[in-house]
């Protein structure tokens, strides 16, 4: 499995404190993306490790996942890798590691992955297809299919949105998107537009003003909460 880097998170990458792995390639171009190097399929500096060493290693880190840890998986997209990581994740879940992954859900194996995953993080990032194209380069049809059909199965589910100015600050536009779905199992996360990886597009970075105030992510809390769509903030 191809894998740029590593590294312990607390939290923020699923529960607890979580062993987790950057993998190499991702199919969508987000134009803020914060972990450009990612995205080619091949980069010098990522590695190709088989999947029984990635294993072992995670075996001997099982001391380290307190307060309900694990392993996650992310990118780059995570599923591009599709019959590594499942057979990977299966070995983990044989082995009784809580696993992870993050994910933009446009794979075409996605229920494979909710069969298989303790946690589900899925990042959307527009409600409308024409932008979603604008911004990330591919439709959004897929990507809404594959998570109406995770709010489907009742399992639960964590949708990340990233909340950028210019881009998609909607919250009525996202609420209402959603609120087509059965999301009694599901919770939205707003995050807020950062630009801790503008240097490694070298140059190449498009966003320009991009932040957003605190009252905007609370406006997205409130519209949120009026469709009756649960938050949380990690
Ligand atoms: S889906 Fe994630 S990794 Fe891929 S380009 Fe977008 S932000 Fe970057």
């Amino acid at each position: 499995m191809k894998i740029l880097h590593k590294g312990f998170n607390y939290s923020q990458d699923g529960p607890g404190n979580r062993l987790v792995y950057h993998l190499q390639g991702c199919n969508f171009a987000c134009k803020w993306c914060s972990n450009a190097d990612t995205i080619p399929r091949d980069n010098s500096e990522s590695k190709d490790i088989p999947i029984t060493e990635i294993f072992d290693e995670i075996l001997r880190s099982k001391m380290m996942f307190f307060d309900g840890g694990g392993v996650t998986f992310t990118g780059g997209e995570a599923t591009l890798q599709a019959d590594e990581l499942l057979a990977l994740l299966k070995m983990l879940k044989a082995a009784d590691i809580h696993t992870c992954i993050e994910t933009n859900a446009s794979s075409e194996r996605f229920s494979e992955f909710c069969d298989v995953v303790d946690y589900l993080i899925v990042d959307v990032k527009h409600y409308d297809s024409e932008l979603h194209k604008k911004w990330v380069g591919k439709p959004l049809d897929s990507v809404l299919e594959n998570v109406a059909y995770a709010f489907g199965t009742g399992r639960q589910i964590h949708v990340r949105i990233p909340v950028i100015n210019g881009v998609n600050v909607n919250p009525e536009g996202f609420s209402d998107c959603f609120s087509q779905f059965n999301t009694d199992n599901a919770v939205f996360e707003f995050l807020a537009y950062h630009e801790y990886g503008k240097d490694k597009w070298h140059g190449k970075y498009q966003i320009e003003n991009g932040f957003v105030s605190d009252g905007v992510i609370d406006e997205f809390t409130h519209v949120f909460g009026k469709h009756g769509l649960k938050t949380v903030s990690t």
